[in-house]
């Protein structure tokens, strides 16, 4: 499988970059390409449009229900409404898998301004992780567990025949990242704080937290620092995981692709 960032900005877009959202694509059985978000956070249904029609897209798998994690569903759910599709005019959109934390169909609706109990089911079919319970899309595994951040959240841990990415989604520092990232091939690590400057605890790792949890877990082979801010400078950043990290490193980039 294969991962390129669509947009990797921490907590907000930036100038260079959308927020969260990062497509797997993987080959299935009979040459069938397989294509996962993982995240869609603001500003990233743009940039997305730059490598598929997002309509297309096999499931999208929300990390947490936090803005720069989800809120382009809303775009998306737009799109599939209203956008001119291809094939007879009747038939009905193609509902779009999204899995998500407990009470992610609600929140769609809310923050779309849905009223009167409407919901986004006729586009998106939601369903709710259940930590440590592994889901099948196509060729791919994908086991949600659960991290340490303020509101519900997900690390993903995303397999084809052995190969693993593992994705942290937004945590700090805990037990749980030793098995979502052990093993893996690419780990793309949140990284939103700075070491030495951000001390407040149990939001997200630093460069060096990332490292050491790429260390604990075992097993990685490439460490991609990703979720800095706007603010936040790049190649400190890499110079603080370098002081705990030897192996390859990067700070991801939008259009950075990776081989799982
Ligand atoms: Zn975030
Ligand atoms: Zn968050």
């Amino acid at each position: 499988m294969r991962v390129t960032v669509v947009g990797c900005s921490g907590s907000v877009p930036g100038p260079r970059s959308a927020a969260s959202c990062y497509l797997v694509e993987a080959e299935g059985d009979g040459s069938r390409t397989w294509r996962v978000l993982l995240d869609l956070g603001s500003g990233a249904l743009g940039p997305l449009q730059q490598y598929l029609d997002p309509r297309e897209v096999d499931a999208v798998l929300l990390s947490h229900l936090h803005p720069d994690h989800f809120l382009d569903l809303c775009g998306l759910y737009v799109m599939i409404k209203h956008a001119p599709r291809a094939g007879p005019a009747n038939d009905p959109p193609r509902r779009i898998p999204v899995w998500g934390p407990a009470g992610t169909g609600g929140r769609l609706a809310q923050a779309y301004g849905l009223a009167g109990g409407r919901d986004m089911s006729a586009e998106l079919d939601v369903r709710e992780w259940s930590d440590g319970g592994p889901v099948r899309v196509g060729p791919l595994t994908v086991t949600p567990i659960r991290v340490r951040h303020p509101v519900p959240a997900y690390g993903l841990r995303v397999e084809q025949t052995g190969r693993v990415l593992a994705y942290t989604g937004d945590t700090d520092s805990c037990q749980a990242l030793d098995r979502l990232c052990a093993d893996a091939s690419v780990m793309l690590a949140d990284a939103a704080f700075v070491d030495g400057v951000d001390q407040v605890r149990g939001i997200h790792l630093s460069p060096a937290r990332a490292a050491q949890a790429a260390l604990d877990a075992g097993g990685v082979r490439r460490l991609v620092l990703t979720h800095l801010p706007p603010w936040v400078d790049a190649e400190e950043g890499a110079r603080q995981a370098r002081r705990v990290w030897l192996g390859p490193l990067d700070v991801a980039e939008p259009g950075a692709v990776y081989q799982v």
